[in-house]
């Protein structure tokens, strides 16, 4: 009986075992089937998850196509001011300057070199000139590092290139800053570079020609940077005690510790169209007078009315110009 008994147990385990699993198959092909013929279904439920797929993925196609418009293949450039594209080879052409609405796109310091100084005359000075981190600064990134890397990103060893070069008829000492290069800030290599060019001028018996554009004296170097002033402009009044003229040109952005040292103490200032120039920074200006500021403030335009800037001179102009200037501050001397 135990046998028969085992043998039923068996067999019911056995047809169980069989029915559990014709069960089982019978759920999965159910399931299988069901979600095959339930594929509209699913459409039902799911549209919130793929409506959402299609929600967040719709935006960045639309994106990704619109930046892909506006960038084609990096022909053009929108226009800040005017919001035209502009082809940018006639933006080159026309020395970074809107052909509508004649913005003033930045340029970098080799370039507006090549837009002023007669060619293959130019000599630059101090070339490999490095600057050190004496304050071992630390931060969110090195010193040493951020050097390193706006190194390599503008190929610039600092933010100013100096040298000598011939402007028409005229040799003279030229210093360029360039902004991509840490914000065009003065640290001990951009005061010691500019020092140096303005005393190898005061022996040369050289105009001197200062570009400047600037976010000011550069923080990494604290004091170092502070000094810098001071040098420059001592260097400058030598230089202007020989009788010789010293032109600045200030381009957008010229503000704080370029603007308070050598960038204001020219023979003659000049500035481009709609340069933002000033110390502080309109909103520190606002946030600590309490006062609302007058339309157009810190602009060239405004420096002009109010008599800091003698002219502003649109970029195409400037080289005539200079060589205008040159010419009648040179009066009766012999042009280099
Ligand atoms: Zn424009």
């Amino acid at each position: 009986m135990a046998n028969v008994k085992n043998d039923w147990w068996e067999t019911t385990l056995e047809f169980n075992w069989h029915t559990a699993n014709l069960l089982i198959m019978a759920t999965t092909s159910f399931t299988k089937k069901s979600l095959g013929t339930e594929t509209i279904e699913p459409a039902v439920t799911p549209p919130p998850s793929t409506g959402n797929a299609s929600f967040a993925k719709k935006p960045r196609l639309s994106s990704s196509k619109s930046k892909k418009r506006e960038i084609p293949e990096g022909l053009w450039t929108k226009c800040p001011k005017c919001s035209t594209m502009v082809f940018d080879k006639e933006l080159d052409e026309n020395l970074k300057v809107c052909t509508h609405c004649h913005y003033h796109f930045p340029i970098s310091a080799r370039e507006r070199i090549h837009s002023l100084v007669e060619t293959c005359t130019f000599e630059e000075m101090d070339a490999e000139m490095t600057s050190v981190d004496v304050l071992n600064f630390t931060g969110a990134s090195s010193y040493p590092s951020k050097l390193e890397k706006y190194r390599k990103s503008t190929g610039l060893k600092d933010a100013v290139i100096t040298g000598i070069g011939k402007i028409g008829e005229h040799r003279s000492a030229l210093g360029v800053m360039d902004f991509t290069f840490l914000g065009g800030s003065m640290g001990s290599v951009v005061g010691e570079k500019l020092t140096r060019l303005i005393e190898n001028a005061t022996g040369k018996e050289l105009p001197i020609i200062l570009i400047s554009t600037s976010g000011g004296a550069r923080m990494y170097e604290g004091m170092f940077s502070l000094m810098q002033m001071a040098k420059t402009c001592a260097a400058l009044a030598y230089h202007a005690q020989a009788r010789l003229p010293y032109i600045s040109v200030l381009t957008d952005p010229t503000m704080a510790g370029v603007m308070a040292s050598f960038a204001t103490v020219g023979d003659i200032i000049l500035a481009e169209p709609g340069a933002m120039i000033g110390f502080a920074g309109p909103r520190v200006i606002k946030d600590t007078t309490q006062a609302e500021l007058p339309p157009g403030f810190q602009t060239a335009e405004f420096l002009l009315d109010h008599g800091l800037i003698d002219s502003i001179v649109p970029r195409k102009e400037m080289k005539p110009r200079l060589i205008d200037y040159l010419n009648y501050l040179s009066a009766g001397q012999n042009p280099g």
